[in-house]
């Protein structure tokens, strides 16, 4: 069916980040963890110095989140539908999604390159995966590809048919792209990217994360720094 499109990779971009206003002092949007924590002792700096990065490691390692909840990000992100499931167990950020009620959903479909393919694990809860070979990579992007043509007619078909749309999502895989804001702050960016980039996590989520990651790196490039350097772990969560 022509008009479907297949996709391999997630999509994140920042749409917006917590910003200081002209007339807070600051301008370094890096300097908001550890400004909220100097205000404490009535403290504030207006330049990221060797003193704020001792602090910043100093609030992660003693697990003192609260000033981390003052920087917030927000993204666009496109998933499948079952990589977005698993996003939404981070109750701690907030989400508003794209409605199979209000608009026809898109022809647009999770599929695994064809080294992508992973073989299921004898042992449960073990997480280490052996790659398929390619010849199966392929013969499972078929049979993928095939259901995902067939469940689109049936959602056609019953829309068609005068069902409202509501209903008619119910033919839909898991594997149909969603799209979705999700704003968040450090520290809840800090649990989140401390367990979904973990070897743990379903590979498509954390392929997901490491983007969200990058993003997180380049806006708050000495908070990254210091969350790496401090253990990649939860702060205080
Ligand atoms: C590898 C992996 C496998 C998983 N498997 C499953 C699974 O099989 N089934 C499943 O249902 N989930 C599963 N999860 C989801 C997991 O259980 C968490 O729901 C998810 O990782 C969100 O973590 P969180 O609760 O720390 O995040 P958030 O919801 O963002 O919460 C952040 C922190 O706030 C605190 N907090 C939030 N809510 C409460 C509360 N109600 N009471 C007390 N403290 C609270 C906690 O300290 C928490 O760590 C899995 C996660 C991973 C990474």
């Amino acid at each position: 069916v022509s008009e479907i499109e297949f996709i391999s990779e997630p999509t994140v971009k920042t749409l917006a980040v917590s910003r200081p206003v002209e007339d807070a002092g600051f301008t370094d949007i890096d300097l908001l963890p550890v400004n909220a924590a100097r205000v404490s002792a009535s403290g504030f700096s207006t330049d990221y110095s060797s003193r704020d990065a001792g602090l910043e490691r100093r609030l992660i390692a003693d697990l003192h989140g609260t000033p981390f909840e003052h920087a917030v990000m927000t993204f666009f992100i496109e998933v499948p539908l079952f990589v977005n499931a698993q996003w939404h167990t981070h109750r701690w950020s907030s989400f508003n999604q794209e409605s199979a009620r209000y608009s026809e959903m898109k022809p647009r479909f999770y599929l695994p390159k064809e080294d992508d393919w992973r073989l299921q694990p004898e042992k449960r809860m073990d997480y280490k995966y052996d790659p398929a070979c390619e010849s199966l990579g392929s013969k499972a992007r078929s049979i993928l590809k095939a259901f995902c043509e067939e469940q689109w007619e049936a959602y056609k078909l019953l829309l068609s048919n005068g069902i409202a749309r509501e209903q008619a999502r119910m033919v839909l895989p898991e594997n149909l792209m969603t799209r979705f804001w999700w704003t968040v702050n450090l520290r809840s960016l800090a649990n989140f990217l401390s367990l979904r980039t973990d070897e743990h996590a379903q590979k498509e989520i954390r392929d997901a994360a490491f983007l969200i990651e990058e993003e997180v790196k380049k806006y708050f490039p000495e908070f990254h720094k210091a969350w790496v350097e401090s253990g990649r772990k939860a702060i205080g969560a």
